[in-house]
């Protein structure tokens, strides 16, 4: 059966800056080149979970502008439902400018926009009642997402959070009505203050620490060092796919969305499902951009 899933998220147009190096305080640059593509973890998420075939309507915000309509044609064009993506005519779209240097170091400057100017009127109660899955991340405001999640748990569906950014903690009444918290090294550090490294020990402490938060299950995503799962007393280290990585934008949001589509409603198949969303992610850090290199589940299974 098709599962359906539902992801609470943002919609950002990233306007990618290329220049030679980070201009000096007063300086006027010539930048070598400006693109423009989809992006925000929600709207990557999404098509993710699309891609794997599920059935992905989205709940979110956008201006009544230009970028709008890009973000919301965006997402149809990849078969995700936007009959709850509301149009907020007092904001504009959420847009990140990307500042790439010719070394490929980047440096990201975000305006919320409209994803921060959600609320919980925004929400479609009956749209989150009959999912299977509710995906989130903390880049709109944290009352919307505890108001979702609590109407997903009401109804028996599975919460998946990404913390990311690490803007908001992980508060016993969010964690209550979480399944799975799925942050990067970087969130999982500022979430439980514990440097984190490739080490078992360590990612052991930063598990038990996310557990004392009231996390049920947490799965740290580390890179090219795969990810460490903690699920009550069982933990291990998924290894990762081994690959030549070109650009690695959207490989924890390619692995979310992933996971989400494949995900047991008991959660009987988690090592597999982690399995795959490490091969999905390793597929997309071979191949350039967000969007444009998320696989479909015929490149996965082919793999
Ligand atoms: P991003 O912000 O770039 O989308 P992230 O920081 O949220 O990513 P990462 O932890 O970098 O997420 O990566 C997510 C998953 O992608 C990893 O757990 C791993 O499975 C896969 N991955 C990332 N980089 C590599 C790599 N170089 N080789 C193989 N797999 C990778």
């Amino acid at each position: 059966m098709t599962k359906k899933i539902v992801v609470l998220g943002s919609l950002n147009v990233d306007n990618i800056m290329k220049m030679p190096r980070m201009p000096l305080v007063g300086e006027t640059m010539a930048l070598t080149e400006v693109t423009t593509a989809p992006g925000g973890k929600g709207a990557n998420q999404a098509v993710a979970a699309a891609r794997q075939g599920a059935n992905v309507s989205f709940i979110g915000a956008v201006g009544n502008d230009a970028n709008g309509q890009f973000m919301r044609a965006t997402l149809l064009t990849n078969g995700v439902n936007v009959d709850a993506v509301s149009t907020n005519s007092e904001v504009p779209t959420g847009t990140a400018y990307i500042m790439l240097q010719e070394s490929g170091a980047n440096t990201i400057l975000l305006h919320g926009g409209a994803n921060q100017a959600l609320t919980v009127g925004d929400l479609n109660h009956a749209l989150i009642a009959e999912a299977d899955v509710l995906v989130a991340q903390f880049e709109v405001p944290f009352e919307v997402i505890l108001a979702a999640f609590k109407i997903a748990k009401e109804n028996n569906v599975q919460t998946i959070l990404n913390p990311a950014p690490a803007v908001y903690d992980l508060t016993p009444e969010l964690m209550a009505v979480t399944d799975i918290v799925l942050p990067n090294e970087t969130e999982a550090q500022l979430l439980t203050g514990i440097t984190v490294i490739n080490d078992e020990g360590v990612l052991n402490r930063v598990s038990d620490e996310l557990q004392a938060k009231g996390v049920s299950r947490s799965i740290i995503t580390l890179g090219d060092a795969g990810s460490f799962i903690a699920d009550g007393k069982k933990r291990w280290w998924a290894q990762p796919q081994k690959v030549d990585a070109q650009d690695t934008t959207a490989a924890g949001d390619t692995f979310i969305g992933t996971l989400a589509s494949v995900i047991e409603p008991d959660f009987s198949n988690l090592e597999e499902a982690v399995q795959r969303a490490n091969i999905a992610s390793a597929i997309a850090v071979t191949r350039p951009g967000a969007i444009p290199s998320i696989p479909t589940s015929d490149e996965v299974d082919n793999y």
